[in-house]
Parts: C-alpha cells; sequence; structure tokens
C-alpha cells in the first residue's frame, strides 16, 4: 500500500490507509491505546485495541507503520483546532520501525524556554517541533516563490564561487588556506558583490542567486554568527527607481502568496530619505508598525539619500588603511548621486548615494545601490577611503573590467533568515535556519568548528601558533 501523508487523512473518511511516523504522544486507556502519530503534515490520532499486538511497547518518538481505517469521530470527541482533528483511524497493523531512547529534549513544545545548547546539540529533535517544522518549510516557499517570481521575469539563476577573493563588505572575512599554493589564502565571499557586477560586465542583464555570505562578526538577535543567506539581484540598465520597484512588488506579492494573513500596513511602501529618518525617528531602520504589539502588521518602508561616505571609524579598518577620514555608508561600488559627483572633489561628506535600504518592522531586511560604473569614479572614490597602492591592486580586476563597455547597472540583497526572522516575529535569527551556528560560533551538533589531523596542515603548509 502507498503512504498517506496525515494531512491527506481528511479526504479519506472510511478508507484503509497506510501512515508512517512517529509517535507525538500516548494515552493508555486500559485497553484502548490513543497515539497521536505525527508526521511532517500534522498529526492524527490511532486508535488501538487489544487485536492490535505491540500497541502496549509504544514510547514518544518510536518511528511507526500503521494501517488502518479512517473514521470520523463523535461529533462530541471533535476537535477543532486541530487539522484531522475531527477524523482518527482505526489501527489495524501496527509495526515499529526503528525505536527511540527517551529524547533528552522534549519536541512536543514550542522549545522556547529549553536552554538553546542541548536545542543546538540535539538540533535534529528540535527540528522536529512543530514551530520549526513550519519555520523550515515557510522558509522553502519564500525561496521558491523568490525563484519562480525573477524567472518569469526573465532573471537567470547564476552560480558565483565560495572560494573567492576578499569582498569587502565592511565585516572580517573567514579565510581558507590554498594547498595548491601554499601560504596564499581564498576568502569565503562576504557576498557575491563583484561577481553579480561582473556578471553584468558579461552581458547577463538580469542576475539571481540565494547566495549563502560568510562574515566573521558578532552575532546578535537579527544576525547569526558566521554565515546567512541572501537574495542577490543585479540588473542592467537599470534607474533606482527600477530595482525598488522590482522588490516592492516582489515582496509585496510574496507575503500576499506565503503569508495570507499578514497584512502591509503601508502601499506603496513609504520612502524616507536617511536625513528624515534620523531626524524623526532617531534611526535608519525605523520601525512604521502603527500598532508595534500587533504581530500581523507588515510595515515596510525605503529609506534612500544616504550620504555616500560616513566618517571612518575604528570599526571600518578593514575598508582603507586607517588613516583616511572616509569609509563607504553601503559599499565601495555605491555610485554618487550624479548631481554630486563635483562635491567628490570639494566636499565628499555631501555626497548622497544611490543606495537604498529595505527596512521591515525596524530591521534593515536588505540593501543595494545603483553601482559605479566609470573606472575614474572608482578609483577616486578608492582613494577617498585611503586605499593604498596596493590595496587599489587587489582590485584592478574591476578596473579593468570597466574599461570594456559596462552597462549602467544595479541591485540589492535582501537577507532571506532576515525576512523570515522579522515576518515570524521570532525571538532569534537561528530560529528560521535549520544549522545556525551557536552565539559561540559552534555548530554543535557537528561539534564544529575542531583539531585537523597534523598532516593536513602540513600539506597546507601550517603551523598552529601555541598560546
Ligand atoms: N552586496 C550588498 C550586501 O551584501 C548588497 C548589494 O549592494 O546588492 O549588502
Amino acid at each position: 500500500m502507498k503512504r498517506t501523508s496525515v494531512g491527506d487523512i481528511k479526504n479519506l473518511e472510511g478508507k484503509e490507509v497506510e501512515l508512517a511516523g512517529w509517535v507525538h504522544a500516548r494515552r493508555d486507556h486500559g485497553k484502548i491505546i490513543f497515539i497521536d502519530l505525527r508526521d511532517r503534515t500534522g498529526l492524527v490520532q490511532i486508535v488501538f485495541t487489544p487485536a492490535v499486538a505491540g500497541a502496549v511497547d509504544l514510547r514518544l518518538e518510536y518511528l511507526i507503520r500503521v494501517s488502518g481505517l479512517v473514521k470520523k469521530r463523535p461529533d462530541s470527541m471533535v476537535n477543532d483546532k486541530l487539522p484531522n482533528g475531527a477524523y482518527e483511524v482505526e489501527a489495524k497493523t501496527l509495526e515499529i520501525m526503528n525505536a527511540s531512547e527517551a529524547t533528552p529534549i522534549p519536541v512536543d513544545s514550542d522549545g522556547y524556554d529549553i536552554n538553546e545548547e542541548s536545542r543546538m546539540k540535539y538540533r535534529y529533535l528540535d527540528l522536529r517541533r512543530e514551530r520549526m517544522q513550519r519555520n523550515i518549510r515557510l522558509r522553502h516557499e519564500v525561496s521558491q516563490f523568490m525563484r519562480s517570481y525573477l524567472t518569469e521575469r526573465g532573471f537567470w539563476e547564476i552560480e558565483t564561487p565560495m572560494l573567492t577573493k576578499s569582498t569587502p563588505e565592511g565585516a572580517r572575512d573567514f579565510l581558507v588556506p590554498s594547498r595548491l599554493q601554499p601560504g596564499k589564502f581564498y576568502a569565503l565571499p562576504q557576498s557575491p558583490q563583484q561577481y553579480k557586477q561582473l556578471l553584468m560586465v558579461a552581458g547577463f542583464e538580469k542576475y539571481f542567486q540565494i547566495a549563502r555570505c560568510f562574515r566573521d562578526e558578532d552575532p546578535r538577535a537579527d544576525r547569526a554568527y558566521g554565515e546567512f543567506t541572501q537574495l542577490d539581484l543585479e540588473m542592467s540598465f537599470v534607474t533606482q527607481e527600477d530595482i525598488l520597484a522590482l522588490a516592492e512588488d516582489l515582496f509585496t506579492k510574496l507575503v500576499e502568496k506565503v503569508f495570507p494573513d499578514k497584512h502591509i500596513s503601508q502601499s506603496p511602501w513609504p520612502r524616507i530619505s536617511h536625513k528624515e529618518a534620523k531626524a524623526k525617528y532617531g534611526s535608519d531602520k525605523p520601525d512604521l508598525r502603527k500598532e508595534k504589539n500587533n504581530p500581523d502588521e507588515l510595515a515596510f518602508a525605503w529609506v534612500v539619500d544616504f550620504p555616500l561616505f560616513t566618517e571612518q571609524s575604528e570599526e571600518d579598518f578593514f575598508h582603507g588603511s586607517g588613516s583616511a577620514k572616509f569609509a563607504p555608508s553601503h559599499h565601495m561600488f555605491t555610485a554618487p548621486h550624479p548631481d554630486d559627483i563635483p562635491l567628490l572633489d570639494t566636499d565628499p561628506t555631501k555626497v548622497r548615494g544611490l543606495q537604498h535600504d529595505l527596512v521591515l518592522n525596524g530591521y534593515e531586511v536588505g540593501g543595494g545601490s545603483i553601482r559605479i560604473h566609470e573606472r575614474d569614479i572608482q578609483e577616486k572614490i578608492f582613494n577617498l577611503i585611503g586605499f593604498d597602492e596596493h590595496q587599489k591592486g587587489e582590485f584592478t580586476h574591476m578596473l579593468e573590467a570597466f574599461t570594456y563597455g559596462v552597462p549602467p547597472h544595479g541591485g540589492i540583497a535582501p537577507g532571506l533568515d532576515r525576512f523570515l526572522f522579522a515576518v515570524l516575529g521570532e525571538k532569534s535569527i537561528r530560529e528560521v535556519m535549520a544549522f545556525p551556528a551557536s552565539a559561540g560560533g559552534q555548530i554543535s551538533v557537528m561539534d564544529a568548528p575542531s583539531d585537523v589531523d597534523p598532516k593536513q596542515l602540513n600539506e597546507l603548509g601550517l603551523d598552529i601558533k601555541k598560546k
């Protein structure tokens, strides 16, 4: 018999079905034993009479296969709160496919009150809970929606290397030693920024990628340690307006389809200049919800007209030599507002950048810009942020690419984890990721990072300094 999903039971009254799943709950009423069987589509009650052998042995999280008859429950027993609350399955046969030890953490609660260390160590159990199954399913639906939305509009999904060179987005890089060129290192990409621009030089016109980005910076509630995922996209021959319109339409339709219970509080989304945001809300990512306690309200907004530069701080060490006064507000490839180009020579702090930030309920969900596509302007920006000749040398490929008929281009990269975290109103961004690193940077389930074999180090020409 073909396996039936629990979610389909409501359409199968009077039919014999075969189910396979986990024992979620067990109630022993003497002769009759009730089991709630769980698969990824939900729960259903199974009724075992003494005629079916083995039910007494069942324990929580045993994996079982049951065949039986789908029956409507008596009216007085119907549980309206459960999707299958009107039905149950009268078991005919039972097979224990795989027994389970008592689980170290419960999987039948929302899990918020379990300590995170245990949840991360036993993530494969933690992910069994309904809330996590829902979050991961929604994440899948969101990324699939993005894929088809963009594909229908002529975008191509193109992968870019993970083993690459540092892309300065303002964070510390993760380095990977090269075996073939001992002493040299790859950097994991902080984003595919340079590659997507090179793809525009290559003439692809509309690119996207559900891209993994790596940044070695401290975690926060809305930022996981180590890696995160962005919907990275780039278009040629566009204005900033085109990018905002596309992203706004994408997210509006996405919310309608995947989160029909949520409502967007203002459409079209308000656009606020960086200056106004700071002056009026004291933040460049204002929370514009009318009712902050309403979990279904989504207040999207655009923040635009950022200054191209901020004063350089200690943290901007990675951008420039450290002696320059300016750091890019977004990144060094962001185009200055065309009206402000003369100010680059006279008063750089006054130059506006063609940058846009997508804000949702007080979180910066994404950022992007129109890019520089002219070599001399790009060089000027490198100088202003204090790049020395060596640092400029690291970007010769961009400067050279800009000499071969480059289309004007721009894009945006909304964070997938960040968006889900904000939409679902989760407590931490780790709640929307299957295997996030813990706050201390561990992937506990695999016990990473870990020591490596001295032979591996030797091959790479590396020695570990004893502290
Ligand atoms: N690469 C940028 C970032 O990761 C996004 C963009 O400018 O498209 O923030």
